[in-house]
């Protein structure tokens, strides 16, 4: 199989009938190319479908109430593209049935399975409306079920990928796609384990499920269509002179994503540069525009990047026993944080103290430092505090996203400076 150009379109891209419309205009202007479609959940649907796991395990809001108005929005959207949605709107009622049948189980002691199998409906729900939609509007295309393609162990909403199988039975399915002419369209952020149960591979992990088909097909492209003109060197949001960079190595990429630059998720690049993909960054909303690349390249302009990361906790480890911390106590630390997955933003030592500065991820959190707490140390905690990482700093740069901030921790590598303040 050669020369496969696999698209993915987020949330905002699928939002309602004219961003699908678009979608549909953006794949005609590839009529001859061979085409893998990965999209994710409508809109908000994935924040909405958390809200619906939430109240099938508190009982805080009616959850069928909630499943009448997620299968309302995916009809009202399928009703406004078609003209006839008879079928599609029934196939919307089969998944919905499916959801609710679902929603009848009594709720497992594990939240994070019981995540995977409720909220992975709403890519579900957006491909299958689109798959019937394009078909109508003359662009044939082959749904394929992500959760038969991209095989994970059973860490649930953290997939981790098998890629042996995985490979397998994306190339299969993909082929047999594709053979019976038109496109292949599929699901991105689900997959499935031996068991065929649905697992997720973390929020915004679309982009990722792109780079596992993309690198088992040996693509020639991957695309992500946005609703930014391309990778910016800062939020439009919070910097109102962001600008695009058109070429970034797939290191600098990397470098960008690790700090928490949103607009990739942090797992896309790896698969992509072992087989030296590139991927390119469009706007959906201006598809003639150029975008970004990542790929083996050089810079196109060294410029400060900002990536600002609310919401931080800022930990500061204290041995009880006035140890020093050295390596015995580094090393006992890094073994509670791996075991509970907690990422490390940023992270510096002193003779008697180690602080890290992390994302908020709750309980996991809270469970990894009680373990620490029982193993001798003393846990002092700041949150919530704001990480602000520039790559390539100038002392301007550093003024601007810093200014009058107030500083908890500071610290410089080459091409990199980070700044823990208060939020
Ligand atoms: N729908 C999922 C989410 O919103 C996956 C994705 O959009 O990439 O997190
Ligand atoms: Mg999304």
């Amino acid at each position: 199989m050669m020369n496969i150009k696999v698209f993915k379109f987020g949330g905002a891209s699928v939002k309602d009938a004219p961003a699908i419309e678009n979608l549909q205009s953006i794949l005609r202007r590839y009529p001859d190319d061979k085409i893998v479609v990965v999209i994710s959940a409508m809109g908000k649907t994935t924040n909405f479908l958390e809200k619906v796991l939430a109240a099938y395990h508190d009982n805080s809001a009616d959850v069928s109430v909630l499943v009448d108005e997620l299968q309302r929005q995916h009809v009202d959207v399928a009703e406004q593209l078609l003209p006839d949605p008879g079928s599609v709107v029934d196939a919307i009622g089969k998944l919905i049935t499916q959801l609710r049948e679902r929603l009848t189980v009594s709720p497992s002691q594990n939240y994070d399975f019981d995540y995977d199998q409720i909220v992975s409906f709403g890519e579900l729900l957006s491909t299958t409306l689109i798959s019937g939609y394009l078909n109508h509007a003359g662009i044939p295309n082959t749904w394929l079920d992500a959760r038969r393609l991209v095989r994970t162990d059973s860490t649930y909403r953290e997939g981790r990928i098998d890629w042996e199988i995985t490979a397998r039975q994306v190339r299969e399915g993909v082929e047999a796609g594709l053979t019976q002419g038109g496109i292949v369209l599929t699901q991105g952020f689900i997959g499935g384990t031996a068991e065929n149960l649905t697992t997720t591979l973390g929020r915004e992990g679309s982009d990722f499920s792109a780079a596992i088909f993309a690198h088992v097909l040996d693509a020639e492209s991957v695309t992500i269509w946005k609703d930014v003109p391309g990778l910016l060197n800062a939020d439009p949001k919070r910097f109102d002179d962001a600008v695009k960079l058109e070429r970034i190595p797939y290191e600098e990429a990397l470098e960008l994503t690790f700090y928490g630059a949103s607009i990739i998720h942090p797992k896309t690049l790896k698969p992509l540069q072992n087989k030296q993909i590139p991927l390119y960054v469009k706007s959906f909303a201006s598809p003639d525009n150029e975008g970004s690349v990542i790929t083996n390249c050089r810079l196109s302009t060294v410029i400060p990047s900002y990536i600002v990361k609310d919401n931080q906790v800022l930990i500061t480890l204290f041995p009880k026993d006035f140890s020093f911390m050295g390596v015995d106590n580094l090393s006992n630390i890094f073994a509670s944080l791996a075991k509970y997955r907690i990422k490390i933003n940023m992270m510096q030592n002193s003779a008697l103290s180690l602080s890290i500065c992390t994302d908020n991820v709750g309980d996991r959190l809270k469970k990894c430092m009680a373990e620490l707490r029982k193993n001798n140390y003393k846990v002092k905690y700041n949150a919530p505090v704001q990480l602000i990482t520039i790559r390539h700093y100038t002392p301007e740069a550093i003024e601007k996203a810093v200014g009058t901030k107030k500083l908890l921790m500071r610290q410089t590598s080459r091409a990199t400076v980070q700044f823990v303040v208060e939020q």
